[in-house]
């Protein structure tokens, strides 16, 4: 086993179901969307370090986050390679690249091209799929 799978976190489904709300396990486990302008950190501001809701991982930095008006929270970039993977979902009739965590393999949301400078990318992300690390970010390096 090389380094990168001993990093992975795998659990059975049960063990997810146990340990993760409801609206969570069905937004990280089985591929769910919540409503925009619902989530709790779409409008955050704050510095801080955003990690997967069900492992930890870090994900995103608060300085690459901004406001996509989609009622999603929106990063251009993952605080580093390796962080998410990437997989085809041509599910609900549309060709889109969804998004997961690299270390648990959940669901966090999807990318797409239209996002703003440097990468162009915006990657859209349940809140249910984030807890904000506070003690963590860009202004404590
Ligand atoms: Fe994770």
């Amino acid at each position: 086993m090389n380094k990168k799978q001993e990093d992975k976190m795998l659990k059975e489904e049960s063990e997810w179901k146990r340990e993760l709300t409801p609206e969570q396990y069905h937004i990280l486990r089985e591929k769910g969307t919540e409503r925009p302008f619902t989530g709790k950190y779409y409008q955050t501001k704050e510095q801080g370090i955003y990690k997967c809701s069900a492992c930890g991982n870090e994900l995103f930095s608060s300085d690459t986050k901004y406001d996509s008006k989609t009622g999603w929270p929106s990063f251009y970039e993952p605080i580093s390679e390796g962080s998410l993977e990437f997989k085809p979902d041509d599910s609900m009739g549309m060709k889109r690249v969804e998004v997961i965590c690299g270390r648990c393999g959940s669901h966090l949301g999807h990318v797409f091209d239209d996002g703003p400078k440097p990468t162009g990318k915006r990657f859209c992300i349940n809140s249910a799929c984030l807890n904000m690390d506070k003690n963590k970010g860009p202004d404590k390096k």
